[in-house]
């Protein structure tokens, strides 16, 4: 989705918008701000105009923009050793994340198989790691994957992702053995409550193994604990237990999608402890190193066994300067204590989103969701629950007219994600939503 500004831009920012041609439009852009520079919960254009930045830049710098710790650990690092390959040497930062991670596996410790970790670069390329040890581990072709779920753009990832027919139309034929079922959405499944929507995800589920695969021959239910792209949707906290009774009773891994919902986004370091089903796959990026590439998955390590020495791997993955920043983020989250404040914080933005959405009485609004600092709020019709992606658009862009950073979701394009960095204040927190709240009245 582009949304364009119709003040004229600035001196500077015209300057450089000059140099933007060769940019493949492929980027659809949501703005044309030329950032010079980010501070916490804040970015700068060149021109010196500071915007709220509610995006934080696809969940991804949930320590806030350039945390001085995290620069300095960058820096340190930069110095010493950018580059030692992951199959030619071992580095510091890389063994010392790879002792630390593993204990913030959202399971108890086990002393018989702990939890092994391996890193690569981005979401996707972690999520393209997990299906394949599933598929090698198992030996088993299929993969069950979540309508609305979005898992990344490589070839192998799109045809996992159903978020939106643009993720994935015009590239087919796309990857084999690949299921969806409905995710439990109640408001689209029109189920009227959670439980009932996962329900309706059950009884799919036992239809697909009906009708078109043998569960004996999945290696994977791929799901995101709670819907990223395809709308900030929660589903109910029977949801991960349900279909981790399912894969245990069929030998199905069940992976984690991660990658939008860890490192503190939901008010728990892993969204998947809200429900306390443990992962045997769990895909992480985004959040991991505050902005640098890294990504990765993690299991136990006698299932990482599975990937045999030399069959996956890649040139950068665990990177020594983003590992080193992925410490200073665990440092970060720990010493700011920013799981509990996107825990109260998320109270708090929840609060206040839904007390704008009922003062402005626009019946539109069908829905303001999310846990801790992952909320949306979804424009539909009041009968039909027709999207309104035109409302969100709106917002979108009067929000960035008033200096606030929002993102878009949900399959239409119908939903407003609000994500703030975990470090940021109740006086932000009051700010943005009093900056929605103005345009919720002015859409009415
Ligand atoms: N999985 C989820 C849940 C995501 O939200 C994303 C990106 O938005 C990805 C995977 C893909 O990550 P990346 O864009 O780093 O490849």
């Amino acid at each position: 989705m582009t949304v364009t500004r119709d003040a004229p831009a600035a001196n500077a920012t015209l300057n450089w918008l000059a140099l933007r041609d060769g940019v493949a439009p492929v980027w659809a852009r949501y703005t044309d701000l030329v950032i010079d520079r980010g501070d916490g919960s804040w970015l700068t254009t060149i021109d010196g105009e500071r915007y709220l930045d509610y995006t934080s830049g696809i969940g991804v710098t949930n320590t806030g923009h350039s945390h001085p710790k995290v620069v300095a650990a960058i820096a340190d690092q930069a110095a010493k050793v950018i580059h030692a390959q992951q199959n030619i040497v071992y580095h510091q930062p890389g063994l010392e994340l790879h002792a630390r991670l593993p204990r913030l596996f959202p399971a108890p410790a086990d002393p018989a198989d702990p939890i092994g970790l391996f890193l690569a670069n981005s979401g996707a390329e972690a999520i393209e790691s997990a299906v394949k040890l599933a598929k090698t581990a198992t030996r088993r072709p299929i993969v069950v994957a979540f309508r609305g779920g979005f898992h990344g753009r490589t070839h192998g990832t799109m045809a996992l992702t159903s978020s939106s027919v643009r993720m994935r139309g015009h590239y087919e034929p796309l990857l084999g053995g690949v299921h969806f079922v409905p995710y439990p959405d109640p408001l689209r499944l029109g189920a009227g409550s959670s439980a009932a929507a996962l329900e309706r995800t059950m009884a799919a589920l036992d239809e697909l193994f009906a009708t078109l695969c043998y569960p004996d021959d999945v290696a994977a239910f791929l799901v995101e604990p709670i819907l990223g792209e395809g709308g900030y949707v929660v589903p109910d906290d029977g949801f991960l237990p349900a279909l981790r009774a399912l894969a245990d009773k069929h030998g199905i891994l069940l992976i984690a999608d991660e990658v939008q919902t860890g490192f503190g986004r939901t008010g728990r370091f892993f969204a998947s402890e809200w429900s306390a089903a443990r992962p045997d796959i769990l895909v992480m990026a985004k959040g991991i190193a505050s902005g640098l590439p890294l990504s990765g998955i993690m299991a136990r390590r006698s299932l990482l066994a599975a990937f045999a020495p030399g069959t996956h791997g890649g040139t950068y993955g665990g990177n020594a300067v983003a590992c080193a920043a992925a410490l200073a983020t665990l440092d970060v989250i720990e010493d700011e204590h920013l799981i509990a404040n996107a825990e109260r914080l998320g109270t708090r933005l929840l609060s206040g989103l839904r007390a704008a959405a009922s003062s402005s009485r626009n019946p539109n609004i069908a829905e303001v969701r999310g846990r801790g600092l992952m909320a949306a709020i979804e424009f539909a019709e009041p009968e039909t629950l027709k999207p309104r992606s035109d409302l969100s658009k709106k917002l979108l862009h009067d929000a960035l007219d008033r200096h606030l950073l929002l993102l878009s979701c949900g399959t239409y394009g119908q939903a407003v994600r609000v994500i703030p960095p975990l470090v940021t204040t109740e006086a932000e927190i009051d700010q943005a939503v009093s900056t929605i709240a103005e345009v919720f009245a002015s859409l009415s």
